[in-house]
């Protein structure tokens, strides 16, 4: 890797020399283990509802400590599916954060219930118990908590109030594969989970997704609704519910078996590298990683995201400040923006049939105001995808060299 002194060298976004000029290393990683597995099944003609998906069925519960699991196409398809197994019907209230990836909400909308957004914890970007609590209304039928990055969001008080409301928990760990908190695996610590294995996911098969559950009702409910509405024993052309096709191919079963392989080691190395990361960017002033639970026993890692304060920056803004540092040779984003502004759910909701107590009303997104929220969407969150933590110490080391380098000629870059 080269690197540049940081005393002497300019910005590259001003000319100078970049800091690291060597990617990172690239994503998805393979070789000829999955190139088989994809052969294999290729060759045996059987492409669907097969060995792999048995498989992978078996293996993926029990890796996260879950009793039951559907394999299923996607998570945005394991959410809905995880939603109408827990009842959520026309007319429900759904709560959601309004700091996460679309799909949390757009599930919701898409089974015909209304998502309430509810602000999230500064210090974890997670779901705010506090703020579930005062949106809880008596159509609330189920609480949506996202593991933000791959860091379980408080399951300890968000399972406290769902059970004595009797609402249902479900844990979207589409970021969260290997998380655990308080020592438990993620996924069937509420009343059902889902995962995601989309292909910037930190399990990838291209697409894919998984819902957990302890509970042998609510997997029936799910494997039934995930296929065409068919009960286990029943025949092929019986269909004891509406349901829908998010069956996973034998292809995508495959290549996750293979891919499974390396999951728990890329874990291990993103948490090492993170850690390291973690201290070294602490050592910046104006910048501060997110905060880690002490109840979080293993984080994710999906994304490695710092808190960023222009004030140690002579004033420059976050955008300013990732342009500098992407020059650099540091790929980063801002990230998400706030979900209920998005033009979708206030269309989604103009010719809604039923009114919803949370909003005294129609559902109506125009005067939502989460104050947590909009701060981190409009110049606060810097994120890092979780492929820059799959190198080397030097290459972890040196994210955090870049951002002190921007900071030593902060004053330059004043937009
Ligand atoms: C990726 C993601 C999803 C959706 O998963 P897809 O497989 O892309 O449909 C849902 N929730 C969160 C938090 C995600 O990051």
């Amino acid at each position: 890797m080269t690197t540049a002194s940081t005393s002497d060298a300019g910005l590259a976004l001003l000319g100078g020399a970049l800091l690291r000029s060597d990617p990172f290393p690239s994503w998805p990683v393979f070789g000829a283990e999955d190139e088989a597995a994809i052969l294999e099944v290729l060759r045996s003609g059987s492409w669907f509802l097969g060995d792999r998906v048995a498989e992978i069925e078996r293996r993926f519960p029990q890796f996260h400590q879950a009793r039951h699991g559907i394999a299923v196409s996607s998570g945005t398809a394991a959410l809905q599916v995880a939603l109408e197994a827990a009842g959520v019907r026309l007319g429900d209230e759904v709560i959601v954060p309004s700091y996460t990836f679309v799909a949390t909400a757009a599930s919701v909308a898409l089974v015909g219930a209304v998502p309430v957004f509810v602000d999230v914890d500064p210090a974890t970007y997670c779901i705010d118990p506090a703020s579930v609590e005062a949106a809880v209304t008596e159509r609330t039928r189920a609480v949506v908590a996202v593991h933000f990055a791959g860091q379980p969001a408080d399951l300890d008080a968000l399972g406290r109030l769902c059970r004595s409301r009797g609402i249902l928990l479900i844990e979207d760990a589409a970021q969260a594969h290997c998380a655990e908190w308080r020592d438990r695996r993620v996924g069937a610590i509420g009343d059902l989970g889902t995962f995601s294995f989309q292909a910037s996911k930190n399990l990838n098969a291209g697409e894919g997704g998984f819902i957990l559950s302890d509970d042998e009702e609510l997997a029936e409910a799910a494997w039934s609704i995930h296929n065409c509405g068919r009960t286990r024993t029943g025949a092929w052309y019986e269909h004891a519910l509406v349901g829908g096709n998010y069956r996973m191919s034998e292809f995508q079963a495959a290549l996750l078996l293979s891919q499974m392989r390396n999951l728990e080691d890329q874990s291990r190395l993103r948490s090492r590298n993170a850690s390291l990361l973690s201290e070294r960017l602490s050592e910046i002033e104006g910048i501060r990683p997110l905060d880690v639970d002490a109840r979080v026993s293993r984080h994710a890692y999906h994304l490695f995201v710092f808190r960023y304060d222009p004030a140690a920056f002579a004033g420059v803004s976050r955008e300013r400040f990732l342009e500098a540092l992407s020059a650099e040779g540091i790929p980063c984003a801002s990230g998400y923006r706030p979900l209920y502004r998005e033009p979708a759910f206030q269309a989604r909701f103009r010719d809604y049939p039923l009114d919803s107590p949370a909003f005294g009303g129609r559902p109506d997104y125009a005067a939502v105001h989460h104050p947590v929220t909009e701060r981190i969407c409009a110049g606060e969150a810097v994120w890092l995808t979780q492929n820059l933590l799959l190198g080397s110490e030097e290459d972890t080391a040196s994210i955090a060299e870049a951002v002190a380098k921007v900071q030593q000629h902060a004053r330059r870059l004043a937009d």
